[in-house]
């Protein structure tokens, strides 16, 4: 009998996490949890440990993985609990794992995502933010340590699946001519604009489509996630952002599209559930059951269409600049938005300050070449500096 994939997903506790866990659970003679991971959820954690008895449990804070060793103990359940950036690093290379799901939220994903790379993995990944911050030293890892790179993120796993086999070699040279990146727009496409100063957080999660994690979803509201999104494209498929395009569709059905020289344009359906892209890269390249519901066409009836309005979100332009401008830029660009979401998710920080503290970050921090890692975590870390100081600033009126 050949033996099962050994998986581990970091950031299991999450929205992307839980999806994961509940595909897993579908397939238990293919799949077999050895690790899982969260930041400081001990509850949620415990019941994850006692669903999916996992070999290993990490959390990244010290105090919570003492709690979970006390809790795990009295309930007689044997998983072995790690802590720390070690720890999520440790269990995204040991050798019984096959497959890790990287979907860890923000820069805090970076080091353990480059660790499974290292050790030659299959990493999904979810953790867009690893790659904006680090995309020319991440995929060099994957290229030199022959690791096998699938994108989870719905619409970068639609345009995988629309690709022809070879597009490694150059999108020109397997005759691709576009990539067509959808996105809904977020809730406050139509919003009056001198509403926007004033929305809630509970207004920017509330994704007309999506169910996601607190952060992606406000990413969502600025459009900064199609930002990131355009980012991470260019390193997945090696292209330059000129065959790039964001088009924006409200209804989030088809997830993303790409265009052939002779005209052609393959688009990939289904409903907005985390679980089809999920379920493909983990069963790539066969084909295995998800849980989702059935795409009703019929139900769906129509397809819209349009350009994104760039003054009204102006993290779209901000994250083109900082494409164009290389280097440690789009660290410094994800920097600032953690920064300046978490200040907004706080009631802080107005919504429309969310592009101002970034643009600002941008201008005072210079972008440097981004070859080495601890070049790119000092940038990050000047970026957070400078954005805690600018957004400050904002909330007392300044
Ligand atoms: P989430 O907030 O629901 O979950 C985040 C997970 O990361 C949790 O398990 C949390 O414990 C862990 N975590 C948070 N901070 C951490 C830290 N400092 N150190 C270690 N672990 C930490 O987020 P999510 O919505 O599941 O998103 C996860 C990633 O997937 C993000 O990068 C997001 O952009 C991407 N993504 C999510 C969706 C979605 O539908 N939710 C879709 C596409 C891409
Ligand atoms: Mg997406």
């Amino acid at each position: 009998m050949e033996g099962r994939t050994g998986v581990t997903i970091l950031g299991s506790t999450g929205s992307i996490g839980v999806s994961t866990l509940d595909v897993l659970a579908r397939h238990p003679g293919r799949f077999e949890v050895v690790a899982l991971t969260a930041n400081r959820d001990v509850d949620g954690m415990l019941a994850q440990c006692r669903a999916h008895r996992p070999r290993y449990a990490v959390m990244r804070e010290a105090a919570a993985a003492e709690r979970l060793r006390g809790a795990l103990a009295a309930q007689g359940l044997e998983t072995t609990v790690l802590a720390g950036t070690e720890g999520l690093c440790e269990v995204a290379a040991l050798p019984q794992v096959d497959t890790v799901m990287a979907a860890i939220v923000g820069a805090a994903g970076l080091l353990p995502t480059l660790a499974a790379a290292r050790a030659g993995k299959r990493v999904l990944l979810a953790n867009k933010e690893a790659l904006v911050m680090a995309g020319a030293l991440f995929m060099d890892e994957v290229r030199r340590h022959g690791a096998r790179l699938l994108p989870i993120d719905s619409e970068h796993n639609a345009i995988f699946q629309c690709m022809p086999p070879r597009f490694d070699r150059g999108l020109a040279s397997v005759g691709v001519e576009r990539i067509l990146l959808t996105g809904s727009g977020g809730p406050f496409r139509k919003t009056p604009l001198e509403r926007l100063p004033e929305v809630t957080p509970e207004e920017a999660v509330a994704h007309p489509n999506w169910n996601m994690g607190a952060k992606i979803s406000v990413d969502s509201a600025t459009m900064m996630n199609k930002g990131l999104e355009f980012i991470e494209a260019c390193w997945l498929f090696g292209t330059g952002p000129e065959r790039v395009e964001v088009v924006v569709h409200p209804q989030s059905v088809i997830h993303s599209m790409v265009r052939y020289v002779d005209g052609s344009v393959l688009a990939q359906l289904g409903n907005p559930d985390m679980r089809t892209p999920i379920a493909h890269a983990l069963a790539w390249p066969e084909r295995m059951a998800s849980g989702v519901e059935p795409l009703d066409l019929v139900q769906v009836a129509r397809l819209d269409f349009e350009a994104p309005d760039e003054a009204r979100f102006p993290c779209l332009r901000l994250a083109r600049e900082a494409l164009r401008a290389g280097g440690t830029a789009t660290a410094v660009l994800n920097a600032a938005n953690e920064i300046a979401v978490a200040r907004f998710l706080a009631r802080r920080l107005r919504f429309t300050d969310i592009a101002r503290v970034i643009e600002t970050v941008l201008a005072e921090v210079p972008a440097r070449e981004a070859k080495r890692l601890d070049v790119v975590l000092e940038a990050d870390h000047q970026a957070r500096e400078a954005a805690l100081r600018i957004a400050e600033r904002l909330e007392e009126g300044g």
